[in-house]
């Protein structure tokens, strides 16, 4: 693995790290205590190219490989994971699997509107009964003529309230489990889709999170996605690189950790001195820089093995679990070196802690990941 970055990496980086400084960090804190990031952010990110990465330009995309993928995912991390979650779930889910398992006319309709912003997108997996078990999911598409009509409730979906597309994942055939699921593309403004807020969130305050309610939605067959029961394999293919935009955006949370604990530490004099001359205080910033460069190299090595076409899922899901108990631990060193001022939304790590600790629970818990490298390892499926 060449961990040199060449020019054009080098590039996006510098781009994303810009419009970060410029168009996000100065917002964050308004935005946080809003609850709601600017609209408008969306199709800034959309101008550059933010929301094409890794698509084919004969779509809109702007190309580029996973790894200039992960360094924007990681710049935008460091900013605002609100702002990084638009990112992950309209490009990462949506974008990239309509691009994967889309008809042309599919990729068509949708890749040049989600790649410049036009349209944003979200994806509808969970639902108030099934999380970690995906696979036994009850929301229900039974064909009608030629349509699909469909009905259920869809939790906690990021972008839900603002997307203008759901990648929805309903039960096609009573077969138990994964078996009998299918995939659609479902405008959001059809007639019987209703999305609730869902409010009250510990962190990532900034983001539209919704509840989606599915009364005899009537879909056309074309709005299926892949073909009729391979709906929780294009699920599981997308968490599988979705996993490596979420590690990245974990290392972003725990760069800019590292970067306010290290700036705050020279500043704050107590008993004579900047704190940053206690061995207690190094050790907090030694630990988190330590944390920082693991996740990030675990989290590079799966863009790596992604853009060579190599089995990347079980170093996916490495990074993820890794990165993302990583993010928790730096923010919470980062709080404890800022001291009484770290509690409060002035000082930005107290953010850092909330909108980490999701990050060990969707696209997978912790708990979900070390089943999936423990099946890996041994070959037995302990779920
Ligand atoms: P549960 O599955 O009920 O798990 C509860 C606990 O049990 C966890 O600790 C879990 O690790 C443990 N557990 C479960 N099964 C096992 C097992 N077999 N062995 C050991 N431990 C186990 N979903 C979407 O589809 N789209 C989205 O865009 C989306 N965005 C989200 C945004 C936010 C802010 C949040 C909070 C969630 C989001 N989710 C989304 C849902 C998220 O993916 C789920 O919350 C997650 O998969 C966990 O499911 P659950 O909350 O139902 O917890």
């Amino acid at each position: 693995m060449n961990l040199e970055l060449d020019e054009e990496q080098t590039a996006v980086r510098q781009l994303a790290k810009d419009f970060v400084d410029r168009e996000i960090t100065p917002h964050v804190v308004e935005w946080d205590r809003a609850e709601s990031v600017e609209r408008g952010i969306v199709k800034k990110l959309g101008a550059l190219g933010f929301l094409g990465l890794t698509i084919d330009e004969e779509y809109g995309g702007s190309g580029g490989d996973h790894l200039a993928y992960c360094l924007v995912t990681e710049e935008l991390g460091r900013g605002d994971s609100s702002v990084r979650g638009i990112v992950s779930v309209s490009l990462g889910l949506v974008a990239k699997t309509v691009a994967a398992h889309g008809t042309e006319e599919q990729k068509r309709e949708w890749l040049p509107r989600l790649t410049s912003g036009e349209a944003l997108g979200c994806f509808g997996l969970t639902e108030p009964g099934t999380g970690s078990d995906a696979g036994n999911l009850i929301t229900r598409a039974v064909a009608d003529g030629g349509d699909y009509v469909i009905n259920g409730s869809k939790m906690f979906i990021t972008n839900g309230t603002w997307a203008d597309v759901v990648l929805l994942f309903a039960r096609t055939n009573d077969t138990p489990g994964h078996k009998g699921v299918s995939a659609f593309l479902v405008p959001t403004d059809t007639p019987g889709l209703t999305r609730r807020t869902v409010h009250g969130k510990l962190g990532l305050r900034g983001q539209a999170t919704a509840e989606l309610v599915l009364e005899d939605v009537r879909v056309p067959a074309s709005a299926m996605l892949g073909a009729e029961g391979k709906g929780f394999s294009i699920a599981m293919s997308a968490l599988a690189k979705g996993r490596m935009s979420v590690a990245a955006g974990c290392v972003g949370i725990a760069q800019a950790a590292l970067d306010a604990a290290v700036g705050y530490a020279k500043e704050r004099e107590q008993f004579g001195k900047p704190i940053a001359h206690y061995q207690l205080v190094q050790e907090l910033l030694s630990d988190i820089a330590v944390d920082v460069d693991a996740a990030r190299l675990l989290t590079w090595r799966v863009a790596d093995l992604i853009d060579r076409g190599e089995q990347f899922a079980t170093a996916a899901s490495q990074a993820k679990l890794f990165a993302s108990e990583a993010a928790v631990r730096c923010a919470n060193n980062a709080l404890q070196v800022f001291g009484g001022y770290g509690y409060i939304d002035e000082y930005p790590v107290g953010k850092l802690v909330r909108d980490a600790r999701v990050m060990t629970l969707y696209e997978g818990t912790s708990q979900i990941q070390k089943l999936i490298i423990g099946r890996a390892l041994t070959g037995i499926s302990a779920f």
